[in-house]
């Protein structure tokens, strides 16, 4: 059973899950198995909204690295995310999960434009509601897209599934003694710039009194364990112990 706090929640994927084992791109075969992961846990009760990254296609600092305009390069990031909520979508409504992609920039021929109100009534039919684009903006990611979305939907928590556990004192993949947080505070997660979204969605969240509940996506079952209160993660929140 999921935890009876959450009517409904965000999820936040980085576009770096939809690659399976590959190095680039979209894994249809992974994109399933995620997509499972999503509908069990809608299967408890939950509304879900859903931001997926770009970062398995492009992100816009790389090309900007490479000389690129970096707004240019910004906008071709978030035409990535609307390629992974598509993705997403077909493998969700494979698994027979209605759903509606609503992107930041308008792209009338492929999703609706975001309409909170129209993403409300979606989500009372018990469709998930995958958000792409981020913001629309460039200079942002999809970190705040996600928190941006949160807080208009008025979501209870915005689970960040990575490919790391939690949330740990230092790059657990480098130190073996990294400590991995149970709770953590928006504040200390800034000070210390502990890798968890960037600052603007950090804050963002921390106004709004939004949770960032951190977990690893690529163990199957984890959504659901987490969601129940079981799973391995960290809680980013104003309410440390
Ligand atoms: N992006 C943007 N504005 C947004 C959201 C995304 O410009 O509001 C661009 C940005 O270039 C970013 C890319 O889209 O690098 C892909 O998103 P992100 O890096 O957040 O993907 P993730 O790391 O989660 O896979």
């Amino acid at each position: 059973m999921a935890d009876p706090q959450y009517k409904r929640i965000l999820l936040k994927l980085s576009g770096e899950v939809l690659m399976g084992d590959q190095q680039f791109g979209i894994d249809p075969a992974f994109v399933l198995e995620l997509a499972k992961e999503v509908k069990a846990a809608k299967e408890t009760g939950l509304e879900i909204c859903l931001v997926i990254g770009g970062g398995n296609i492009f992100r816009g600092m790389a090309g900007a690295a490479q000389g690129m305009d970096r707004a240019q390069a910004d906008y071709m990031g978030m035409l990535a995310t609307v390629m992974n909520a598509l993705a997403m979508q077909s493998a969700l409504e494979q698994l027979g999960v209605q759903t509606r992609v609503q992107s930041a920039v308008q792209m009338d021929q492929v999703c609706e434009p975001v309409i909170r109100r129209r993403a409300e009534r979606h989500l009372e039919k018990g469709r998930v509601v995958i958000f792409a684009a981020g913001v629309g903006a460039p200079y942002f990611t999809t970190d705040s897209g996600a928190a941006l979305r949160a807080a208009e939907m008025d979501c209870g928590a915005l689970f960040k599934g990575t490919s790391v556990d939690g949330v740990y004192d230092s790059d657990p993949k480098k130190n073996a003694d990294a400590k991995r947080y149970e709770t953590v505070s928006y504040g200390k997660v800034l000070a210390d710039d502990l890798k968890v979204m960037d600052a603007s969605a950090v804050a963002l969240c921390r106004d709004n009194d939004i949770p960032i509940v951190v977990f690893s996506i690529r163990e199957k079952g984890n959504l659901a364990r987490v969601l129940s209160g079981e799973g391995v993660q960290t809680i980013v929140t104003n309410h440390t112990e």
